[in-house]
């Protein structure tokens, strides 16, 4: 069996909102503008293009633990078809997104895991700093 972990070792997640193509994009659009409306988190830019280790066009979400009971079950209701992978940040980026991962619809590949840092390299921009006001309720 592998190391017990504890949980006090996720300092937050991330949800990455994949798209395919204008009509996913439109969907990745409203999915977007609904999170806002309803979530304290902090919305990165869009990624047309392909970027890390996505194999998709997306964007990030991040958000705090606090907001992980309501914010996941709430897209498990509302991704609109589109492929989301949620993981937490361990500061180990490997294992975050090939084993500590979840995915809600499809399952995409992570490209090049090579290239994930095994280790914390800067702990100060991992802040999560929300960038939404919302004005709904979930
Ligand atoms: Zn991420």
């Amino acid at each position: 069996m592998d190391e017990i972990l504890p949980i006090a070792q996720i300092t937050h997640y991330h949800a990455h909102i994949y798209f395919d193509g204008p009509e996913q994009r439109a969907r990745a659009e409203a999915v977007r503008t609904a999170i806002a409306e309803r979530f304290s988190v902090q919305l990165g830019r869009w990624h047309d293009k392909l970027v890390g280790p996505h194999a998709r066009p997306m964007y990030q979400v991040a958000f705090t633990p606090d907001v992980f009971p309501r914010f996941v079950p709430w897209l498990m209701l509302n991704r609109q078809g589109l492929a989301v992978l949620v993981h937490p940040e361990t500061g180990n980026d490997r294992r975050d997104h090939l084993i500590h991962a979840t995915w809600l619809g499809e399952i995409l590949p992570i490209m090049h895991p090579e290239l994930l840092s095994e280790v914390k390299e800067d702990e100060a921009h991992e802040v999560v700093v929300p960038n939404t006001s919302p004005s709904l309720t979930p």
